[in-house]
């Protein structure tokens, strides 16, 4: 066995064989996979190799195109055959919310280039003939859709790798993983150790126990799926042609033809089992569980309703195997926390679909640094220790059993929830908080009269004018929100000011008080993250960032500090409730609980923090408001949260305070054309692109600096614009196609109502040439093309003069 190789992937199953054969495609051969089996004898053997290009995400749509380019192509540069099905596959839509989600994601697809239609029943019926569809409004039809043989699908991936250099050692059990003093990795196994610069996780059932070798305790969840396969059917055996593959919400099955019989694969909508709770012995291998057929009961009648020849056949076979699940269904592929050269690429419910893009962007992160699609939805860093144990429980459960659901705008299950909360969770709640939860944080998104209770869906709903009147509390009097779900780092040591100038396009305060926004980018130019950094003392700073980025730009400001530099960085999000108070009588309510000096004459103007006593509360108090008001955000001992918020709401009774929550704020942060961080401003862009370059320090010396001037000179192909729409029922969520006529110019990435000035508003990336001011296009919400115009400044105050004020 080699000693030493570039990259060890610990794993034979879709997962490892598409990232090895990607490492070798991006030109690393030095690259080994070690298997405790065969190649696919974890979940891979025994799945049922549907490839579907339906999803409801951008990046994941582009990345469900590479498993049907793959498989098509893989024997043809292999001489290994794929099993490749090219039969298509249709989704039914039952009720309203379901037409509504086709809608979505048929714009997601068109934009991305996966052919789609929608069906009409009696298409459906063309294209399958065995169906009953009467209770069916619309079908989802992806006519390069199929299905593939699993094993063969991953050995022609393993084939393709060792033509590219690679190795492969089956029979080969990793024991365990060390960091050594090296900075490289130590794998030991049965056979001996290996030494290497990069090990991957790609261990799928067994995934959890290998992180624990590490300290990681990832949130995955073993669910025991089945399928069932008939015997032959007369009436399957009477088609011309294999029919699509059926994905069915009522019965939560899909269907697909397997022989001259019917494989029927149901997602058990209630009593789903999790399984290996308290590990899984390491000799599981190739094996299959127990069925458990009465648990499918409910599903199998509704499947005999929608085929019903097939209850006519015997059933020749029961496949019950474990597939691992996450909170939110989707797979963990990115850096471990924490771990330098640590890359997890487990935890996928559908790998065989997912192997081939999980391998192409994972390899693309390894070898450049970066992907170029958008992966922020797929770093493991979107999971804190607050995912794992009973949440991963309860949420992958509950994943699995709403397999075939729609995910509904504004809709988060209870399952696992309330994990993290703020001392204010209660009272809020007992005030009309509808909560949701980010990054495990439950935050207000709105307040609801008594009895009143979320109507979710794609189009606006019954919170419109509940959030009318919080956005126009915040404009006319005064507002207070919970932000605590803030990250919070602290920085600093000798160097931290000289680090900070590195990691950050924007200058970096040197005097106490200073506030700047900026972004961090990484040598590519691309936006990694983004924070307001605040001078609290010489060398001394104290960073905030988005909620869900926790984790990640922790890691991304431990990994840039270089060996000779005097730097300490610490998350602090625990330690600090933050509220904001904002909107023209913020000054006064404020000013009643302080002795310090709040106005402009006394220093304290918009981009400056100063430590202050509120009620007699220590609070870094920040004047800055997303928003777009005069305004600051408070920042408490988290102890004292309760009493600085009760303190806050009595001072501002006089004044008409009211609380509002996350989508007042989307709707008042648009109106003041501000970006956010993963939805407008991700690694896919530069400051260039994203019109923002007054945040980049024209003196240079930044990660990425030399790409962004590159770019300033050169000029890109895309722009972000903000723009208005032409809707009256429903806004862009993001994703939405932008097109000229018939032709797709580009693409939402994020909207809303401004209630105040009261338009449908959105940020769309576009192509050059389309970003000028007043240029119109159209944007496809719903399946309804609605016109468009591009805005120069942004619809509320845009010269500042309330943020000043
Ligand atoms: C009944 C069923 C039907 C399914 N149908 C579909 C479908 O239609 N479409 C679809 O896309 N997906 C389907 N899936 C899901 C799919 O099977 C999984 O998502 C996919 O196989 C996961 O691949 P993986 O590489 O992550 O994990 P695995 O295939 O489990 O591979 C992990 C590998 O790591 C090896 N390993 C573990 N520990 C060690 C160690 N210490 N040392 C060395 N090697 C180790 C294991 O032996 C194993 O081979 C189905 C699953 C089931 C159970």
């Amino acid at each position: 066995m080699k000693q030493h190789a570039r990259v060890v992937v610990i794993g034979g199953g879709a997962l490892g064989a598409g990232l090895l054969y990607a490492l070798t495609k991006e030109g690393w051969d030095d690259v080994v996979l070690l298997e405790k089996g065969e190649l696919t004898s974890g979940s891979t053997w025994h799945a049922a190799g549907l490839i579907p290009h339906f999803i409801g995400g951008l990046s994941m749509a582009k990345l469900h195109q590479e498993g049907p380019r793959l498989y098509k192509a893989l024997e043809a540069e292999t001489g290994q055959a794929t099993g490749w099905h090219g039969c298509g596959a249709i989704r039914l839509a039952l009720n309203d919310a379901e037409v509504d989600w086709f809608k979505y994601v048929k714009g997601i697809l068109d934009y991305v280039g996966s052919e789609c239609h929608l069906v009409t029943p009696s298409e459906i019926r063309d294209l399958h003939p065995l169906l009953v569809v009467d209770d069916v409004k619309v079908g989802f039809y992806t006519p390069n859709d199929g299905h593939t043989d699993p094993a063969s699908a991953t050995n022609a991936m393993a084939a393709g790798a060792r033509l590219g250099g690679a190795t492969i050692y089956r029979h080969t059990q990793v024991t365990g993983t060390r960091l050594l003093d090296s900075g490289e990795w130590e794998v030991s196994t049965d056979k001996g150790t290996i030494v290497c610069e990069h090990v991957v996780n790609a261990a799928g059932s067994f995934a959890k126990q290998i992180g624990e070798w590490v300290g990681l305790d990832l949130p995955i969840v073993n669910m025991e799926h089945h399928y069932l396969v008939t015997d032959n059917l007369p009436e399957v055996e009477a088609l011309d042609k294999e029919p699509p593959v059926i994905r069915d919400p009522k019965a939560s099955c899909y269907y697909r033809q397997e022989q001259k019989g019917i494989l029927i694969g149901p997602y058990e909508r209630a009593g789903a089992q999790a399984w290996g709770l308290d590990g899984i012995d390491w000799s599981f291998d190739m094996e299959l569980l127990t069925p458990a057929l009465d648990r499918l009961e409910t599903s199998l009648e509704h499947a005999a309703e929608r085929i019903p020849c097939w209850t006519n056949a015997g059933i020749k076979r029961v496949v019950n195997g474990p597939i691992t699940h996450t909170p939110d269904g989707g797979f963990l592929l990115g850096p471990a926390e924490g771990l330098r050269n640590y890359w997890l690429c487990c935890g996928a419910s559908i790998g065989i679909t997912q192997g081939p893009g999980c391998g192409k962007y994972l390899a693309q992160w390894m070898v450049h640094g970066q992907t170029e699609i958008n992966v922020r939805d797929m770093d493991p860093r979107r999971y804190g220790k607050w995912a794992s144990g009973d949440y991963a429980i309860a949420k992958s459960i509950d994943e699995y059993q709403q397999m075939y659901q729609p995910h509904l705008p504004g809709e988060y299950r209870d399952a696992g929830r309330p994990t993290r909360i703020t001392p204010l969770y209660e009272p809020l709640k007992n005030a009309g908080a509808v909560y949701g939860d980010t990054f495990g944080w439950e935050r207000a998104k709105w307040y609801a009269p008594k009895g009143v209770e979320e109507q979710y869906g794609f189009r606006r709903n019954n919170s419109f004018d509940a959030v009318a009147e919080e956005c126009r509390a915040v404009r006319e009097r005064v507002g207070l929100t919970d932000l605590t779900s803030f990250s919070k780092y602290e920085v600093s040591g000798k160097d931290a000011f000289a680090f900070l100038e590195r990691v950050c396009a924007n200058r970096i305060p040197a005097k106490p008080g200073g506030v700047v926004l900026s972004q961090m980018l990484t040598e590519l130019g691309g936006i990694e993250g983004e924070a307001t950094v605040t001078c609290l003392s010489d060398n001394h700073y104290y960073l905030l960032s988005a909620a869900v980025a926790e984790l990640h730009d922790l890691d991304w400001l431990v990994q840039h500090v270089n060996s000779d530099e005097e730097v300490q960085i610490k998350n602090v999000t625990d330690d600090f409730g933050v509220l904001v108070l904002t909107g023209p009588r913020s000054r006064d309510v404020l000013q009643t609980l302080t002795d310090a000096g709040l106005k402009n004459e006394d220093g304290f103007t918009w981009m400056q923090a100063r430590e202050i006593a509120v009620a007699g509360i220590p609070v870094r108090a920040l004047r800055v408001s997303y928003v777009g008001e005069l305004g600051w955000e408070l920042h408490c001992p988290m102890d004292k949260l309760g009493e600085l918020y009760d303190a806050l709401m009595q001072a501002g009774e006089s004044h008409g305070i009211q609380r509002f929550g996350t989508y007042a704020m989307n709707s008042l942060r648009i109106e003041k054309a501000y970006k956010g961080w993963g939805s407008e401003l991700t690694t896919e862009i530069s400051l260039v692109e994203a019109n923002m370059l007054r945040f980049a320090r024209k003196s240079g010396g930044y990660i990425g600096a030399d790409v962004v001037e590159q770019k300033k000179r050169d000029g890109v192909p895309i722009y972000l614009v903000y723009c208005e729409i032409d809707s009256s029922d429903a806004d862009a969520m993001g994703n939405e196609p932008v097109l000229d006529g018939e032709k797709i110019i580009g693409v939402t990435t994020g909207g809303a109502y401004g209630h105040t000035v009261k338009k449908s508003l959105a940020f769309a990336y576009v192509n050059s040439g389309y970003e000028i001011e007043g240029t119109e296009f159209e944007v496809r919400i719903l399946g309804e093309t609605r016109k468009a115009r591009v805005l120069l400044e942004a619809t509320w105050d845009p010269t500042n003069d309330r943020l000043r004020g």
